[in-house]
């Protein structure tokens, strides 16, 4: 195995989530899309980067794939996976499965606890679903993700790094989960979360509301009735119905706090006039 500096591992975990994006965008969502693609890129595209450079690609997942190490190497992990042979195969099941159930779990709390919902609302907001929507992140999320689900199964499960980094390299999924394509498992949906399956929990429609909260695995959502895949033919809007969205980066990098920043900046318009 070629020897990895610091540096270039850095620069591997950034320039992967980039690549990865590219190729979608490049590929998929251009010979196959699903809806029209996006118009043009504005001030929200810069905070979607900046976000996926500094939020997505530098924390998270990496961050928690670090996190969980860290918590490995202090003496945390209550049971040991296997490192070689066929059990090294189990324990790789093993945590995915741990990790994906933590991932719905937060995810559903995202949506019942306000103040997460505030922040993940973000994700939401977007009304052209493409591969940057995977990117579109609140930047304190992948920090909270941290200290909950990759702390979580860190405590639980003591994993070999390779089982950790096969977990990171496979989470670049959810850029072709969130890609502007055709691409739907259709009546298998409840094997593997895919764009049309995950493209109708992004929906702007009551009706969809509270259903397809998987992030790899879609058994948790049979399993709790949140289980609906899409229709043959069936054309989803995305977005918030609300229709908010963030229309500069700057909105978006505050976007939880956006009413206290709109009620005092029409208040300060206000005395300003008076
Ligand atoms: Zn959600
Ligand atoms: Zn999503």
């Amino acid at each position: 195995m070629i020897p990895l500096t610091p540096i270039m591992r850095l620069a591997l975990t950034v320039l992967t989530p980039l690549l990865v994006m590219t190729l979608v965008r490049h590929t998929a969502e251009r010979l196959w899309p699903a809806h029209l693609k996006r118009q043009r890129l504005h001030g929200v595209a810069l905070a979607v980067w900046g976000a996926l450079i500094f939020g997505q690609a530098l924390a998270a997942p990496a961050l928690g794939g670090v996190a969980t190490l860290v918590v490995n190497s202090l003496g945390g992990g209550l049971v040991r996976l296997p490192e070689h042979g066929i059990g090294w195969w189990a324990g790789l099941a093993a945590y995915f499965l741990a990790m994906d159930l933590a991932e719905y779990l937060f995810h559903r709390a995202q949506h019942r606890i306000p103040l997460l919902w505030a922040m993940h609302s973000l994700h939401h907001s977007d009304r052209a679903f493409d591969s940057t929507t995977a990117a579109r992140h609140f930047w304190l999320e992948p920090g909270i993700k941290t200290v909950t689900i990759w702390l979580a199964v860190g405590v639980l499960l003591k994993a070999p790094v390779s089982v950790v980094g096969v977990y990171v390299a496979v989470s670049y999924y959810h850029y072709i989960v969130h890609s502007n394509t055709q691409l739907d498992f259709g009546r298998w949906s409840w094997v593997l979360n895919g764009p049309g399956y995950h493209r109708l929990h992004h929906s702007s429609a009551e009706e969809h509301f509270n259903v397809n909260f998987a992030s790899l695995f879609p058994i948790f959502d049979v399993l709790s009735g949140a289980y609906r895949p899409l229709r043959p033919g069936e054309r989803v809007q995305t977005g918030l119905d609300t229709g908010e969205e963030p229309h500069t980066a700057g909105e978006a990098l505050a976007w939880p706090f956006r009413g206290v920043l709109q009620r005092t900046a029409r208040r300060t318009r206000a005395l300003a006039s008076t």
